[in-house]
């Protein structure tokens, strides 16, 4: 740090020389990722509260009543009426916090010390940095045809499981598992059942009801304990915005820890401190963009998914799953799935590679235009005919 202040003109400068060397989704050329530009709104809303701290509600009781309104509206997306939870960072500390309230539970109120979770090969590895800080064991379940085999889950069932794993959306491929006889095991069993649907809650919903055919997959199946939705996906909301919650107060009480200097005397959140912009910039973005703005988003981001698809289809591409959702991966069937990443990266595409299975993933999110696909395909295409 220098001894100088440097005046704003200065820095920005700076920053601005920084910033381009970033890429930008409204480039159109970002077509691997799950984020997308905010929408105006939630970022108006993010920087109006950008120094109030939920951490400490009694100072800032007007956001704890937008956090508190907003997690009801997504409740109300998912089918609960009085879900207890919080606006967070995103999926992954949703997911830290609900295998957290898992194994707090079974702890407390089970006596069970060697905690091991269920879950699909298919699952996020923010589960991975649960296994590790919470000191609990992931078994995989079985696969059919990258969805978890319900037939095989209970054979995985011991004394020491404390919750399942099922995903709505998965991050690779966009598939949702068979959550409807999922939450039928888990409930049978009394066994903790967390939906992660940090990509596809904030699209399912709509798609169902313009007539898709998914299962049920959130808190309408009794069995179903938390779910993870990310405002910062599929909701348009600004990052850090992400959304766990619970079915029951209890699990966020077997979680609280004495906060004493602060305004509220305990804790169930992971963060102390935590932004009250990212709950307001969510509040913004719902209220503005309503169920019909949502559907509208969902119906274009299938549109672009079916002409992406049926242009791979039509120049030789394969694809490793039916798309369920706006995620497509595919692969040429004479090129090498990294070789492939490194010549459209060429051509200044910014793809993602999947691992389960290996393959090229392409998330239609609402920056990726029409125009994009077709010169998307047209790179594509003369890639396929120089091999
Ligand atoms: C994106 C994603 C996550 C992680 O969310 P972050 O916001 O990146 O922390 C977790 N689960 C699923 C299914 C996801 O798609």
């Amino acid at each position: 740090m220098d001894d100088k202040p440097k005046s704003k003109d200065e820095i920005f400068k700076i920053l601005d020389k920084y910033q381009q060397k970033d890429l930008f989704y409204s480039d159109g050329r970002i077509l691997g990722s799950m984020c997308t530009e905010s929408d105006a709104i939630s970022k108006l809303a993010f920087n109006k509260f950008i120094s109030s701290n939920l951490g400490d509600p009694g100072l800032f009781k007007g956001t704890k009543l937008i956090e508190d309104y907003t997690i009801k509206n997504i409740g109300s997306l998912l089918s609960i009426d009085n879900p207890y939870g919080h606006i967070v960072t995103g999926g992954t500390e949703a997911n830290l916090m609900a295998m957290r309230a898992a194994r707090n539970y079974a702890r407390d109120y089970k006596n069970i010390d060697h905690a091991e979770v269920i879950v699909p090969k298919s699952s996020h590895f923010s589960f991975k940095k649960a296994e590790d800080i919470f000191n609990i064991k992931l078994i995989n379940a079985d696969m059919d045809n990258f969805k978890i085999d319900v037939n095989s889950l209970e054979s995985k069932i011991t004394e020491n499981t404390i919750a399942i794993v099922a995903i709505a959306g998965t991050t690779e491929l966009g598939l949702v598992d068979p959550i409807e006889e999922i939450a039928d095991i888990a409930q049978k069993h009394d066994i903790f059942l967390h939906i992660d649907a940090a990509f596809g809650g904030f699209i399912l919903p709509f798609l169902k009801e313009s007539g898709y055919n998914f299962p049920h997959f959130d808190f309408s199946l009794e069995g179903v304990s938390s779910m993870t939705i990310d405002p910062h996906k599929m909701g348009l909301s600004t990052i850090p915005s992400g959304c766990i919650l619970f079915r029951d107060k209890k699990y966020l009480e077997v979680m609280e820890v004495a906060s004493p200097y602060l305004t509220k005397k305990s804790q169930s959140t992971i963060v102390g401190t935590r932004s009250g912009a990212s709950a307001a910039a969510t509040y913004a973005v719902m209220e503005y963009m309503g169920k019909e703005g949502y559907t509208k988003l969902a119906l274009e981001a299938m549109e672009k998914t079916k002409v992406l698809k049926e242009g791979l289809l039509k120049i030789g591409y394969e694809l490793v799953v039916e798309p369920e959702l706006n995620i497509i991966a595919f692969n040429h069937p004479n090129i090498d799935t990294n070789s492939l990443a490194e010549l459209l990266e060429e051509k200044n595409w910014s793809v993602s590679v999947s691992s389960y299975p290996k393959a090229i993933r392409i998330i239609l999110m609402n920056h990726v235009t029409l125009d994009n696909i077709n010169d998307f395909l047209n790179d594509l295409k003369i890639i396929a005919n120089s091999v």
